[in-house]
């Protein structure tokens, strides 16, 4: 029973994780988790595949772990009870930022470890908690290879130009470029894609996919490999997002420190957790709140959203000489008609059209109309599927080897 592989994906006061079996095409899901609120109160939550609900408990006391290395743990100790005479193959790791140097899911060895902890900079919210996961999980699993998954890779296939800002090649050498995130997301939307097209290559010739959850990007891709992405250097570029700003004039930022005295800190507190939806209306940074509210400041975070999107759709077009296909996805993306309506609405100028009854019915795919020029769909991303499949690959127990 070793060709089973853990997926962690370790935050800054949890870790969600899932356990995988080797399946035919995709690995196949056989439970997941997280715990949140590490180091406070924190609550544990496991759901095995098949089973409709969570099962949710408090650890308190001796029990409360303090940090990622009791967390893993912890997870481990519940895997084990839970599945007798588990043995895990291979752990793999969402790591957020692989700077200008990774390009592919990679074994972390002391080396790796070192590079990730010297991309902290690049990404300080995010990637310590990861390599604190990664550190636990090489304690909790000695000898079992650990690999890291990056968030980044997706789009290192992106022209200079896309990779760019305009500034003095120094600044582009120490790596200030545009890195663009959610890859995992991407990477796992073009295979899908992929499958879905089977002999009929131009669905997936000229891409855009539309990653819209709590942080939300946009992403074009030619024949599966990235071309240009609204997120840059960090993750607060592009649309808005559900409390982080977007795309901004730095020219603001200057005024906020030369007019307003506002130090570091305070600029950043007020990009990454006080703005987008959640900032701009006041109400909420969940979509479902501000879709519900009969406040106007959510109406206004609703259209800006909405325009932001389809501004980025215009440019990604541009990119890529065109459009084909259209893809809807993440928490907004799949699960929100109204948001795919309104961003359709838009864009028939861009041979866009949707069919309003496939678009309302839930689990539909194909969204678009027969005669629509671009094929629009809505699919389920699948992040903790991507990291299973590539561990098992990297770690050599896969048994259908996914094309790089
Ligand atoms: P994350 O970036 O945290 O992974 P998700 O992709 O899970 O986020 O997206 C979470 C967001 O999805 C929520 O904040 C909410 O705005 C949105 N969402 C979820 N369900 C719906 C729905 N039925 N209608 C509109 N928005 C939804």
């Amino acid at each position: 029973m070793d060709d089973h592989v853990i997926t962690l994906n370790a935050g800054s006061s949890s870790i969600k994780f899932a356990l995988y079996a080797n399946g035919d095409e995709w690995p196949k899901m056989l439970a997941t988790g997280q715990i949140e609120a590490l180091g406070l109160i924190p609550e544990f939550e496991v759901r095995r595949a098949g089973d409709k609900n969570k099962t949710k408990r408090t650890l308190d006391g001796a029990d409360a772990p303090k940090n990622h290395s009791d967390g893993v743990k912890i997870i481990l100790g519940w895997l084990e009870s839970a599945f007798p005479g588990l043995r895990v193959g291979a752990v793999g790791h969402r790591v957020v930022h692989g700077g200008k140097k990774y390009s592919h899911p990679t074994v972390v060895d002391d080396a790796v470890l070192r590079d990730l902890e010297s991309f902290t900079p690049l990404a300080p919210l995010h990637e310590p908690p990861n390599v604190a996961g990664i550190v636990a999980a090489k304690k909790a699993f000695p000898g079992v290879p650990q690999i890291a998954c990056f968030d980044t890779a997706f789009h290192r296939t992106q022209p200079f130009v896309a990779d760019t800002y305009g500034l003095a090649p120094q600044f582009y050498d120490e790596g200030v470029r545009r890195y663009g995130f959610h890859g995992l997301s991407y990477e796992y939307i073009t295979r899908r894609l992929a499958d879905i097209a089977g002999q009929n290559a131009d669905i997936t010739n000229r891409v855009i996919i539309c990653h819209l959850g709590s942080g939300a990007s946009l992403a074009g891709a030619k024949r599966g490999k990235g071309i240009s992405c609204t997120l840059g250097f960090s993750p607060l570029e592009g649309l808005p997002m559900g409390t982080r700003c977007g795309q901004i004039d730095p020219g603001v930022l200057l005024y906020l420190m030369q007019q307003k005295q506002m130090s570091a800190s305070e600029i950043s507190d007020l990009l990454y957790k006080k703005s987008g939806l959640k900032g701009m209306s006041g109400v909420s940074n969940d979509m479902r709140d501000l879709e519900a509210s009969a406040d106007p400041r959510a109406r206004q975070a609703i259209d800006y959203f909405i325009y932001r999107i389809q501004r980025e759709i215009g440019s990604l077009m541009a990119a890529l000489g065109g459009l084909d296909t259209l893809v809807f996805t993440a928490g907004i993306g799949s699960n929100s008609p109204t948001v795919r309506a309104e961003v359709c609405q838009g864009l028939g100028w861009a041979g866009v059209e949707l069919d309003g009854q496939a678009n309302k019915s839930r689990g539909t795919e194909l969204i678009s109309a027969a005669n629509s020029r671009v094929r629009v769909y809505c699919l389920q991303t699948d992040e903790e599927a991507m990291i299973a499949q590539h561990t098992l690959r990297v770690a050599g127990l896969a048994k259908a080897v996914a094309a790089e």
